[in-house]
């Protein structure tokens, strides 16, 4: 496989696995593994440590991003949480100012708990990164672009300074996914996702992964993933397999869509910022008042007020009192992160209905104005 581009490793996963020549991989349940005798294993002992549906898509994900190792995890958080194994107390972090809220709530909890600390970055200057650097410093964890500002970082550069000081660059590549962004050919040691979102794709699966590409970390990850247990079921394993077949074709859409979106959000008179990095399937918007956030919400029937991102119905989140709620409203509004502000996550229906959805929204906001006023 290691020839083939991304989409045709995307859509083959699993298919030759299957000795009777099945070209869907069997999901795989059974617990445990029959033994020959004491000490003889065919690879599989127990579902904690290895089940096979999982495997493949371990496999698959290491190869397509390009690394050493892949883990399948229970969450985007399990996989985050599985690399933070890798530090201990007294441990130095530097992250991106602008995080999926529940990365920072982790990052609290580490700090109070294991005595992590953290330094955030706000993305813009790579010296005053490198002035963060202390002798205890371990590593950078980067969401790029953020979440849900959509600031975009070069992660070559900051590989060149993560080398040179010897600490582990972790990226969060969840919003672009591996058909838009590759963070270990450019540098990085570690991706994490959050597989809920575009790699399984359809909003009915929980998962996350890691990919090491740091011989250092490899085995310990291996280790920890196995004793703490936060793994995938088989069933969500085959289910985000099924859902990464099509990645490639519906981050097209997603794009599409995202860039239709953001031209014509950018027009709109209730709207005085539109942020899309120009790549990808997320825009953010900021409305000119908080209180049309709500009114605008009830509004629309298309596009649906959830909370969470990448699947194939949009969906539409206020991160102030959801997926950011856990960060103090001081430092979010200080950082840029309004109450004004709402994220939207392009699905893969026909651009003209969900042009439609918002514009109906936002004349049912022109009513409501011209009436109070
Ligand atoms: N990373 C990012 C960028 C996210 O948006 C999320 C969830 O929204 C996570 C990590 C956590 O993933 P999960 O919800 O799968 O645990």
């Amino acid at each position: 496989m290691s020839n083939y581009q991304t989409e045709t490793k995307l859509t083959q996963i699993g298919n030759g696995f299957d000795q009777l020549g099945a070209v869907n991989i069997p999901i795989y349940l059974s617990t445990a593994y029959r033994h020959q005798g004491i000490g003889i294993s065919k690879g599989y002992d127990y579902i904690r440590t290895g089940n096979p549906t999982r495997s493949v898509l371990e496999k698959a994900i290491a190869e397509i991003e390009g690394g050493q190792e892949g883990f399948a995890c229970s969450s985007g958080m399990s996989a985050i949480q599985l690399v933070f194994s890798l530090f201990s107390s007294g441990d130095h972090i530097i992250a991106s100012r602008d995080l999926y809220g529940g990365t920072y709530r982790l990052f609290e909890i580490l700090a109070k708990q294991v005595h992590l600390s953290f330094t955030y970055w706000d993305g813009e200057s790579v010296e005053e990164l490198a002035a963060d650097i202390r002798p205890e410093t371990k590593a950078l964890f980067i969401e790029t672009p953020t979440n849900p500002l959509m600031h975009e970082v070069d992660i070559s550069e900051l590989s060149y300074i993560t080398k040179k000081n010897h600490l582990l660059l972790i990226v969060d590549n969840t919003f672009y996914t591996p058909v838009l962004q590759k963070p270990i050919a450019e540098g990085a040691d570690l991706v994490v996702y959050s597989a809920t979102k575009y790699l399984a794709g359809h909003n009915d699966v929980l998962a996350g992964l890691v990919v090491s590409n740091s011989e250092k970390v490899t085995e310990r990850l291996r280790v920890y993933h196995n004793s703490c247990g936060a793994v995938l079921d088989p069933f969500d394993s085959w289910l985000l397999i099924r859902g990464l077949k099509t990645l490639a074709l519906r981050m097209r859409q997603h794009q599409e869509n995202a860039g239709r979106l953001a031209a014509w959000l950018g027009k709109q008179l209730f709207v005085t910022k539109v942020l899309y990095p120009g790549k990808g399937g997320m825009v953010s918007f900021e409305l000119t008042k908080k209180a049309y956030i709500e009114p605008f919400l009830k509004a629309l029937h298309l596009i649906t007020f959830a909370e969470s991102l990448g699947g194939v119905e949009s969906l539409i989140t206020y991160p102030a009192t959801q997926t950011h709620a856990d960060i103090p409203e001081a430092l979010r509004l200080k950082y840029g992160l309004s109450d004004r502000l709402l994220r939207l996550s392009a699905g893969i229906e026909h651009p003209d209905d969900l042009i439609a959805d918002l514009d109906q929204a936002f004349r049912s906001l022109q009513k409501g104005a011209a009436v109070h006023g």
